[in-house]
């Protein structure tokens, strides 16, 4: 049983990728955050798959969304540019002497696949098994049935073979969540709907590090603070308009440190508002 707030936050990225740099922008156009995210040969620009690890005093470890994975063919490691990738983000917790093993929850912000890819892998038998085996899995259960019957507009964003050995006999706890909650001392999520439905923010209050916010695909990148600058992908671009607006002036006020989980540069960083338009602060 976990007692006090988390005592410490740091950031890991499981791999790069790239997206299409005027899907990732939606209606601004390429002269504009060609400047910022320059556009590849292909027009993709590049991205980050940044988790959160959130560890307490009494030796519990969580980790906020996991990457992209290694379920991926060699045309579509390709197509999504997947480069630098540290599996199941082994290395990278191994550095702060950790094992997946030693994970105890994962929350998955949602099933996209290049947030949730990683909580499975294939075995030599080709088996698609846990990641983080020990670990109880957090996420809205909007999402969960979102996921297994998306439009035909983000169904490709969503891949079963990424989440369906939850079904399977043997898998790690899935907890499916309804609505805001604190579902560990000084861990809250909030769901947001605008991206896609369901999706959780998370929400990160430590002893002495202050607050931190995984943001998730809300504001995927430090490029993204603005009204406009709303993904092609989203499914409901008004929504995702008045839920950034909202979750920045909180954290304006309250000076919480952002991170953004696919700017290739910038992790994380406090925000603050010009003449009514929020900016990094410097
Ligand atoms: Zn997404």
């Amino acid at each position: 049983m976990i007692r006090a707030l988390p005592q410490s936050v740091d950031l890991l990225n499981e791999a790069m990728f790239a997206l299409d740099g005027g899907a990732m922008f939606g209606i601004i156009p390429k002269p504009l955050w060609d400047r910022t995210n320059p556009g590849d040969d292909r027009n993709r620009i590049d991205l980050a798959c940044r988790c959160l690890l959130v560890r307490y005093e009494d030796g519990t470890n969580v980790l906020v969304d996991v990457g992209i994975g290694t379920k991926w063919s060699d045309k579509d490691r390709d197509i999504y540019k997947i480069c630098d990738q540290d599996p199941s983000l082994a290395s990278a917790l191994g550095e702060f002497g950790l094992e997946p093993e030693d994970i105890d929850h994962v929350v998955l912000t949602h099933l996209h696949f290049d947030h949730a890819g990683g909580v499975s892998y294939q075995d030599d038998a080709l088996n698609v098994v846990a990641s983080f085996p020990n670990a109880t899995h957090w996420l809205q259960r909007k999402n969960w049935g979102w996921a297994h019957s998306p439009s035909a507009r983000d169904g490709g964003s969503y891949r079963p073979v990424d989440f369906d050995f939850f079904e399977h006999e043997g898998a790690p706890h899935l907890e499916l969540v309804d609505g805001p909650a604190e579902i560990l001392p000084g861990i809250e999520v909030f769901p947001m709907n605008g991206h896609t439905y369901g999706m959780q923010i998370v929400k990160v209050r430590t002893m002495r590090d202050g607050t931190w916010v995984h943001l998730a695909d809300l504001v995927p990148t430090s490029s993204h603070l603005r009204d406009p600058y709303v993904m092609g992908y989203d499914l409901q671009p008004l929504i995702t308009v008045e839920e950034k607006r909202e979750v920045l002036y909180h954290a304006a006020r309250e000076d919480w440190w952002l991170v953004f989980e696919h700017d290739p540069k910038i992790a994380a960083g406090q925000v603050e508002f010009v003449d009514g338009r929020p900016r990094l602060r410097r």
